[in-house]
């Protein structure tokens, strides 16, 4: 307890919260810029038991932000690395990963096993499919997310207020972007990361008289001018998750073609993004031409078995020139244009 002593001094945590955080399981989707802080902060508080999900590999441009990668651990499994350093740190926790990405079945395995949840995701599908699966067996939902200066955080939990439905009732269309498409800085994910990890601690101690987590309400910060706004999230009335009849057939299905470990090989679009929008095949990623063009390099790894499609050939070949000269190994291009998948 010595070590925890500058915590248990507190009287919103005290010897009786370490020991409830010592107890405690928590599982976090996500080892990205999100999850790195979020991990480290909830083993360093001495949070008992850590599960971190992610079937990405890890990229160099992670790294930047993803801090406890290094050079050496490009194209690894993100999770198993995270997990390994960090078990080598906090020698008492008992930690374990998942080198997959979070599908139903899986969260419908794992979700009932931990006292909450951390949303630490980077795209609109996985955290539908958290919601919906958190919205299920009642857990908190510590949700986060990030885009180039902006960040959020907010805790959604059936039994006491909102879901994320209730803030997103279908996955938006105009927004969809991730890190690789909209940027983002090392210190924004590192800030949201960190409030994750408070907003976890809090839920986790249970004494709301004291500390007063974020359910409910989603907090807004912009770290370019920080500005910042706090929206309370109402029940929606119609949300799906909050009737009655909810069940497990109503949760969404999320298959993400991309960067599965080892394993399938991935679409990528190379048309521009309004393109892509307007039609695309089922489970293919966009990557536009002009990004590889001004040099940015999409998120996959090295070794990622990788198709180029565009709306004939030109510019998957010119993409395949591209991405060979940033040393990606498996690149294919399709002989055939997106449209001719188009079923009519
Ligand atoms: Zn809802």
């Amino acid at each position: 307890m010595q070590r925890y002593h500058r915590q248990t001094i507190l009287p919103q945590i005290g010897v009786d919260g370490q020991k409830i955080l010592h107890k405690s399981k928590v599982l976090i989707i996500g080892a990205g810029g999100l999850g790195h802080p979020a991990i480290q902060y909830l083993a360093a508080m001495g949070v008992g038991e850590i599960k971190i999900i992610d079937g990405d590999s890890v990229h160099v441009t992670n790294l930047p932000r993803q801090i406890l990668f290094s050079d050496q651990d490009i194209g690894g499994n993100k999770a198993e690395i995270l997990s390994r350093k960090i078990g080598r740190i906090y020698s008492n926790l008992n930690i374990s990963f998942e080198s997959v990405f979070l599908e139903k079945s899986l969260a419908l395995k794992l979700f009932p096993d931990f006292d909450l949840i951390i949303d630490c995701t980077d795209n609109f599908e996985s955290k539908f499919l958290i919601n919906d699966v958190c919205v299920l067996y009642d857990k908190p939902m510590i949700y986060g997310a990030i885009s180039q200066f902006e960040g959020q955080v907010g805790i959604f939990w059936k039994s006491r207020g909102a879901c994320y439905r209730c803030l997103y009732p279908s996955i938006p269309k105009s927004t969809i972007q991730n890190c690789a498409e909209a940027g983002v800085v090392g210190p924004v994910a590192g800030t949201i990361g960190s409030l994750q990890a408070v907003e976890a601690m809090k839920i986790l101690i249970n004494k709301f008289d004291k500390l007063k987590p974020l359910i409910g309400r989603v907090n807004f910060y912009n770290f370019s001018d920080h500005s910042f706004r706090s929206l309370d999230i109402p029940r929606r009335q119609t949300c799906l998750c909050h009737a009655p009849n909810f069940k497990k057939e109503n949760i969404i299905e999320v298959k993400r073609a991309e960067c599965k470990v080892g394993g399938s090989v991935l679409l990528v679009d190379v048309r521009e993004k309004d393109e892509w929008h307007e039609f695309h095949i089922k489970d293919s990623i966009n990557f536009p031409l002009s990004k590889l063009e001004s040099g940015l390099a999409p998120e996959f790894a090295l070794n990622q078995e990788v198709i180029l499609i565009c709306k004939a050939s030109m510019r998957a070949k010119r993409a395949k020139e591209l991405l060979t000269g940033m040393n990606f190994k498996n690149i294919q291009c399709s002989d055939k244009g997106v449209y001719e998948y188009q079923t009519r």
